[in-house]
């Protein structure tokens, strides 16, 4: 097979050595962690480190039973932070949903449920990726009831001031439960859950070099305290109750590994990121195509928009040449019709027709972006223009 280089670790990213190690050291401890017997006690050892390892890369050494709750992926650890907050008794009676108009659809369509359910859902402009402040601060008043935000997009890496926008919700209303979708975030950036000031924050492997379907929720003391979260998925009683089903441990076991991994480099991987992204707009500049980059963005995703040719035919070119990057986000390649994020950006239907994410990880290369803008260049002399 053609050498391939991958420009696409938002959409996943390749297992590392140390997750594929501890997944096939899981297999063989194959005991079930709710279980009394020393197989038991093995599985829910290993369980415990777990934990405890994610909890640390999130900047949480001491993590009390039920603060972070393993998931089958960041999406249902999302679900669970929204409908489980919206669902429980503990509800009180505000009823205002703060949010960005530029979440990941993980979050967006369980929003669109819950105003359903008669919630009202106020959606924050992130034009050019910069949230309005003012219509946050606007937005702010005894009647939220939940404040949720992305920290990085998945999309355009417009980076959120989340912090400031959930001190600004506590400081108007102080019951206000605070989540973050931190699935692009976490270990592209420094972070740590406390300075986020989240009570519930989402997380997944896949994005972190850890292995596909499995993620985590954190959970507040205080969301515990107040019992302000319930499970959708009833059952044994795993996870502190809330989130039944058998955990999958060999999912666990490479998340932990990875995110280990993950807290030990994050500054020099995003140091390598930044000069990457750096390079490959550099290598843009004075051509036709733009880069869509907000005044503050995180150093692996950088979108860009081609001279009037199709994101799928430059697609298709450079999967010709080995190189994998996508249009918009891999998710919304099921969606029809142009990204919802990038038209809140501020690209029309048609610039987001003809728009490109590349997304690093610290294992690319100054090389592989040369292969790339090299490809790009040669794409833009060649390839077949639409009508704007
Ligand atoms: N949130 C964001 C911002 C994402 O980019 C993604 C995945 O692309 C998710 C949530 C969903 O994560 P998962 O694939 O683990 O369900």
């Amino acid at each position: 097979m053609a050498t391939t280089v991958y420009l696409d670790n938002s959409a996943t990213t390749p297992l590392s050595p140390a997750a594929r190690e501890a997944m096939i050291g899981a297999m063989d401890a194959f005991g079930n962690p709710s279980s009394l017997h020393a197989r038991g006690a093995e599985a829910a050892k290993m369980l415990r480190q777990a934990r405890a390892t994610v909890g640390e890369a999130l900047g949480e050494r001491f993590l009390k039973d039920g603060q972070l709750i393993f998931t089958s992926c960041g999406t249902e650890a999302s679900a669970l932070a929204l409908l489980g907050t919206a669902h429980a008794k503990a509800r009180r009676t505000a009823n205002t949903i703060l949010t960005t108009d530029s979440e990941h659809p993980s979050v967006e369509k369980n929003l669109c449920q819950l105003e359903k359910e008669g919630f009202t859902v106020v959606r924050v402009a992130t034009r050019g990726g910069v949230l309005d402040m003012d219509a946050v601060r606007q937005h702010c008043t005894r009647d939220l009831f939940m404040v949720t935000m992305m920290l990085v997009n998945n999309e355009t890496g417009a980076r959120y001031p989340v912090e400031e926008v959930f001190a600004l919700a506590r400081a108007a209303a102080p019951d206000c439960v605070c989540h973050c979708d931190a699935v692009q975030g976490f270990l592209k950036l420094p972070m740590r859950v406390r300075t986020v000031g989240a009570d519930l924050l989402t997380v997944s492997a896949h994005k972190i070099h850890g292995p596909k379907g499995v993620g985590a929720l954190y959970v507040s003391e205080r969301m515990l305290k107040e019992r302000r979260l319930v499970a959708f998925l009833q059952g044994g009683g795993q996870e502190h109750g809330l989130r039944s089903g058998t955990e999958n441990m060999i999912g666990i076991a490479g998340f932990a590994a990875a995110a280990a991994e993950g807290a030990r480099n994050v500054c020099a991987a995003m140091a390598h990121m930044q000069g990457l992204a750096d390079r490959l707009i550099a290598g843009l500049a004075g051509s036709e195509i733009r880069v869509n980059r907000p005044p503050c963005a995180a150093a692996h995703i950088v979108s860009i928009t081609l001279p009037h040719i199709k994101s799928e035919t430059m697609l298709h070119h450079l999967s010709a040449a080995g190189i994998c990057v996508s249009a918009g986000s891999a998710c919304s390649s099921h969606a029809s019709g142009p990204s919802s994020v990038l038209l809140a950006f501020g690209l029309t239907p048609s610039e987001a027709d003809t728009t490109l994410r590349i997304s690093f990880s610290a294992e690319n290369t100054a090389q592989e972006v040369d292969t790339l803008l090299d490809a790009l260049h040669e794409g833009v002399r060649t390839l077949v223009r639409i009508k704007r």
